[in-house]
């Protein structure tokens, strides 16, 4: 090894030297090396970490992604998407949501966490405190100290969901300092969907103390028990202008790995985004906004074929959580995150939700990913994307484990 190899983090970011592994995805890499291992036995570890839908895309959406590779439409496009798909967005947001946007106000980016990354760059200065009701998505937090701001966490009532006052609070004692609030209904990873009043609440508060919005609706279709899903920014004007409404086909059309998210907001604001993204990706791929255009515009019966899949698992997953001795679930209705307390099984053996979810997987080849990296080391989150088969056979060998703690 060289002088210069040794003193390699001296060279580094303090920014990127600060930043933690996304959780999500070193789960995802573990299970790949267990499995590699576990080929010849026969058997496989069960899979409820990464959150991504184990359906296919839908063939219509493929096909127009083929339609469009084989019309040449494979060069650059304008760094923020093609009209049609803006256009597109726009129908929906009316749709779908009862918000209305020009095209000068959406902004299509490689994914929503890559447009969520683009917002903070766009808002966040040194120091600047962004607020995320805890527990959050694992990417919230690492994308504010990227761009080197300060993440808070608020504390959650009962219900897992934002505590008003603590929100009050927090502003109070940080008058000033405070650029955004990222709120995510459906939530991952509790799955809990905030009704309108609750998200009036907060509204009112974010209008009174100037205090930007990141409403992450990207699991907006999956809701069950006939519960509606709510965008805060089609309450009012003064709303509409505070809010930026970041969505994705990833999650809706099961497109993650597509790579289409996209945001409304102000155009002033659009405009300073486009700025980062003609400097640093561009445009998301083009056959994959022709795709999600169609996803968008085509036909939307696989959302619900695959909604109320997901809502029967619900049930079965919710049933078994709860009948576990040790484990609390509070009951998830919308997105596909189960997201257990846990803490009455911690003592010698396990301390932490870390040594949960690592034992879970070293006993029982089950991934769930700790509650930790969401910023409660109280819990676990299990994605229940997957089949009821492998869903049963998860919660037979939690069961066991739990036991036989
Ligand atoms: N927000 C939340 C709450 C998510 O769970 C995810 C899933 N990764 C994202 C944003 C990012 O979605 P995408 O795959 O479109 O980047
Ligand atoms: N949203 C998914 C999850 O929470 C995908 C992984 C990620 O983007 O971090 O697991």
């Amino acid at each position: 090894m060289t002088d210069l190899s040794l003193k390699i983090d001296s060279f580094l970011s303090k920014r990127v030297l600060d930043l933690e592994e996304s959780q999500t995805f070193a789960l995802e890499k573990r299970a790949d090396e267990i499995d590699m291992q576990l080929k010849n036995e026969g058997d496989f570890v069960i899979r409820f970490g990464i959150g991504q839908p184990d359906f296919n895309t839908p063939s219509n959406i493929k096909y127009a992604a083929k339609k469009a590779i084989d019309e040449n439409k494979t060069r650059y496009t304008a760094s923020t998407g093609i009209k049609e798909l803006k256009l597109a967005i726009t129908e929906k947001f009316y749709k779908d949501n009862n918000i209305k946007y020009g095209i000068e106000n959406i902004f299509v980016g490689n994914g929503a966490k890559q447009v969520l990354d683009v917002i903070i760059r766009t808002f966040v200065n040194s120091g600047d405190i962004v607020l995320i009701p805890k527990p959050y998505w694992v990417s919230y937090s690492q994308q504010v100290i990227l761009s080197e701001g300060k993440p808070i966490g608020i504390e959650f009532n009962d219900n897992l969901k934002v505590d008003i006052e603590n929100l009050k609070k927090l502003i109070k004692e940080n008058t000033g300092k405070i650029k955004l609030l990222i709120l995510n209904s459906p939530n991952n990873p509790t799955g809990a969907v905030y009704s309108k009043k609750e998200l009036e609440s907060i509204g009112e508060v974010c209008l009174k103390n100037n205090v930007f919005i990141i409403s992450d609706e990207v699991y907006e279709n999956f809701i069950y028990d006939g519960i509606k899903h709510h965008s805060i920014a089609s309450f009012s004007k003064e709303l509409k202008d505070l809010t930026l409404t970041v969505n994705a086909v990833s999650k809706t059309y099961a497109m993650t790995g597509w790579r289409i998210g996209y945001c409304a907001a102000d155009s002033k604001i659009i405009k300073q985004m486009a700025k980062i993204q003609d400097q640093s990706a561009s445009n998301p791929c083009t056959p994959a906004q022709w795709a999600a255009l169609e996803a968008l515009s085509g036909n939307q019966d696989s959302v619900e074929e695959m909604r109320s899949e997901y809502e029967k698992r619900r049930d079965y997953i919710y049933k078994r959580l709860s009948s576990i001795e040790g484990i609390k679930c509070n009951f998830p209705q919308g997105a596909f995150y189960a997201f257990p307390n846990i803490s009455a099984l911690f003592g010698n053996k396990l301390r932490n939700s870390f040594e949960f979810a690592e034992k879970l997987l070293e006993k029982t080849r089950v991934a769930v990913v700790p509650g930790v990296a969401f910023g409660d080391d109280n819990f676990i989150r299990i994605s229940y994307a997957a089949t009821i088969n492998k869903i049963k056979e998860g919660m037979d060998r939690l069961e066991k484990f739990c036991k036989e703690l």
